[in-house]
């Protein structure tokens, strides 16, 4: 997920409560943010990121997903769809039904990003870092197919330290608005001093 700076997004917020102590955590909220990778050539590359358990901060956080897969799939479906466009122009009168340079350009730079993002997230020889404090003692949370009318589901994650369950539920009626933040990391997901991210207009 990737979210443009500076628009704001509204988003039914979700949470996981424990059913055994009735701890309560944040879910989805941790999820609205534009965390960037900062190279040292100044290119900046989305961070993959997942909900997850942070042991340090004790409770939900965001954290990194260096799992290649998904982007891996983006990109060979990206290419494919330039590869049939681009073939059926060429059945096509080229002059009358150009494709905008500026289209491919785009295509063009969205797979140059992922491809660079997949080479980051490869070479990375450490374990995914909690995008709130830095430690790698996190865990992913199973993939949570929420029910459309809010009711808890039971996401079978046991609340560490304790024996209970964690329940996701969220209120269908209740929006909240956000304006994404970004927060600049290095490559290996550290957390980059806040003299050294760029201050958006
Ligand atoms: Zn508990
Ligand atoms: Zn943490």
């Amino acid at each position: 997920m990737v979210t443009e700076e500076g628009r704001q997004v509204s988003f039914a917020p979700s949470l996981l409560e424990c059913d055994r102590c009735m701890a309560s955590f944040p879910g989805n909220a941790f999820l609205i943010g534009r965390p960037v990778y900062v190279l040292s050539t100044g290119v900046e590359l989305p961070v993959q990121k997942e909900l997850g358990w942070c042991h340090q901060c004790q409770g939900t956080a965001a954290i990194e997903d260096l799992d290649p897969a998904k982007l891996e799939q983006e990109l060979q479906d990206s290419r494919n769809r330039r590869l049939a466009s681009e073939s059926e122009l060429k059945d096509r009168l080229r002059v009358l039904f150009r494709r905008p340079r500026s289209d491919i350009e785009s295509l063009n730079k969205i797979e140059r990003t992922l491809a660079q993002t997949i080479v980051l997230q490869t070479s990375r020889h450490n374990d995914p870092r909690c995008l709130t404090c830095g430690s790698q003692d996190v865990l992913a949370l199973p993939s949570i197919t929420a029910d459309l009318s809010g009711r808890p589901v039971n996401t079978g994650f046991v609340h560490p330290g304790c024996i209970g369950r964690l329940w996701h539920s969220f209120s269908p009626d209740m929006r909240l608005m956000m304006t994404p933040k970004r927060v600049a990391y290095d490559a290996q997901g550290r957390r980059l001093s806040d003299d050294m991210q760029s201050v958006p207009a």
